[in-house]
């Protein structure tokens, strides 16, 4: 593979020769505080499975979680209530369609899959807790472990300008409930839903989540099993299926990664039994991913042959 020298140059060089790339895409402003980071930025993360980093650029800019965070709180949902419950109220099918879209809503039986916003905001509704508060803590505190960061902490921010803005989620929500897919107070699940979305990473963070999923759930420093195999293993499919929205066959092609982003400019990619990687760049494509992040991972993917296919 080299040494750590020289994949720090090559993090170096994908980062340069694909910043500018920024252009292409816009800072998302439905969600208005997000249209206040700096366009310009970006930075990456890699943590090979011997505990390694590599990092180049804005590696510790913080940035919000967004829709990375649907893999992980999946995971919860499932360890909370097993994977039949779960897979009985939401699908695992790509949908081709934008990630807050209604129309493969109204006329199905559940929500296609859980990496779109009605999918992910059913998984939410299954959060084990007594009240909100106490299941916002069991998410934040998966996060922080998976992430090895007990600072995680929310945007404040963001989770206020998100509630202010979030009627689309709203409307899936509800009509959810009504379709009988989730049950409960539907204020509460979509603010749980944008708080977990309105945590604070950076690509660090992300790269040390996506190692454990790259070693099958086993955390490869300290040899701890974090999520058992087979949810480390449905979780990763999804991943590699439906994890960049409509936009997941042209990735699947181009960089051949399991891997999800976010509308805050993230990206958490997984190398089987290799690598866990962060990326961030916040300007993003149309379909919410971020451009300068799909970018530098398609030239690491060829430079690196990390494809799975
Ligand atoms: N919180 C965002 C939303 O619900 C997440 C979307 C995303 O990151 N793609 O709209």
């Amino acid at each position: 593979m080299g040494s750590k020298k020289e994949l720090t140059q090559i993090l170096e060089d994908s980062l340069k020769n694909n910043q500018n790339y920024y252009k292409q895409g816009e800072l998302p402003n439905y969600i208005p505080t997000l249209a206040k980071a700096d366009p310009k930025a970006v930075g990456i993360s890699m943590v090979d499975v011997e505990g390694d980093f590599y990092s180049a650029g804005d590696f510790e800019t913080n940035f919000t979680i967004q829709s990375v965070s649907k893999p992980l709180v999946l995971i919860l949902a499932i360890l909370d209530n097993g994977t039949e419950l779960v897979f009985d109220k939401v699908g695992v099918e790509p949908t081709g369609d934008p990630f807050n879209s209604i129309i493969k809503l109204t006329g199905f039986a559940k929500p296609y899959n859980p990496m779109i916003n009605a999918g992910a905001i059913a998984v939410t509704s299954m959060i084990k807790g007594k009240d909100n508060e106490e299941k916002f803590d069991r998410i934040l505190k998966f996060f922080r472990r998976l992430a090895k960061n007990d600072e995680l902490e929310l945007d404040q921010e963001t989770y206020l300008s998100e509630k202010d803005t979030g009627d689309r989620n709203r409307s899936l929500a509800y009509y959810m409930r009504d379709q009988d897919i989730i049950e409960g107070d539907i204020e509460e699940i979509v603010d749980l839903y944008f708080k977990q979305c309105s945590i604070k990473v950076n690509c660090i963070d992300l790269a040390n989540m996506a190692v454990i999923l790259a070693n099958q759930g086993i955390d490869p420093v300290t040899e701890e099993r974090i999520i058992p195999k087979k949810i480390a293993r449905i979780v990763r499919t999804l991943m590699a299926t439906c994890g960049m929205y409509d936009k997941s066959g042209s990735f699947a092609i181009e960089v051949g990664l399991a891997a999800k982003s976010g509308v805050g400019g993230g990206i958490m990619a997984e190398v089987p039994e290799r690598f866990g990687i962060g990326v961030y760049g916040p300007t993003l494509d149309d379909k919410g991913n971020s451009i300068v992040g799909m970018r530098v991972l398609k030239e690491l993917s060829e430079k690196l042959n990390l494809s799975i296919f």
